[in-house]
């Protein structure tokens, strides 16, 4: 199995948004070198979509291993960096590449991501894709993303494991996410 191949397999289909995280993340491990064992590699991806999965797949990073982070930014750029130094690599998507495929391609995208588009637009929208997609995953690296070295020191995200109880709901829940209401412990979902 290919790399992409196991990528479409994780994510159940394959599209041009699973494209652009493939493509970036392999560029950005080819440019770090990051295939060395013993490298620590954290990412940070500024989109939840489709290229959030293929890039899990790829730099093996995940949202359970802490080394996965999210950052609720709308954009198609993924930061790669090695816990422990200075300097992170920013892969970000070149202006105009998703309209490449004329204007209402992605409007016709995002009726089919939120399922409501027709059998017709969705067969439209597949057909139109294909071009683009492969595009995405063989065209020129430096016209398709903009590669920056930038300053990120990244560490994992700490994790408290301690439990305390919440005295509405009676769950447990991880004591640096309690809530404390008349001096008693509440968890988010009984906060009033
Ligand atoms: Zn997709
Ligand atoms: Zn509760």
């Amino acid at each position: 199995m290919t790399d992409w191949e196991k990528v479409v397999s994780f994510h159940g289909h394959s599209c041009c948004l699973l494209a652009i995280g493939y493509r970036a993340t392999k560029v950005a491990l080819e440019k770090l070198n990051a295939h060395l064992p013993g490298y620590n590699l954290v990412t940070v991806v500024e989109n939840r979509t489709c290229a959030a999965d293929a890039v899990q797949v790829v730099s093996g990073c995940t949202f359970g291993k802490r080394n996965f982070i999210y950052k609720d930014n709308g954009k198609y750029v993924f930061t790669f960096a090695c816990m422990g130094e200075r300097q992170a690599l920013r892969v970000s998507l070149r202006a105009g590449v998703l309209s490449k495929e004329g204007d209402d391609f992605v409007a016709l995208m995002e009726k089919v991501a939120n399922g409501v588009a027709t059998e017709g637009e969705r067969e439209e929208f597949y057909r139109r894709q294909e071009p683009l997609m492969k595009y995405i995953l063989e065209g020129p690296v430096e016209e398709i993303f903009e590669m920056q070295v930038v300053n990120l020191e990244k560490s994992l995200p700490e994790l408290c494991l301690q439990m305390i109880t919440c005295s509405r709901c009676g769950e447990e829940m991880m004591k640096d996410h309690a809530f404390f209401q008349n001096g008693r412990p509440v968890c988010k979902d009984c906060l009033v």
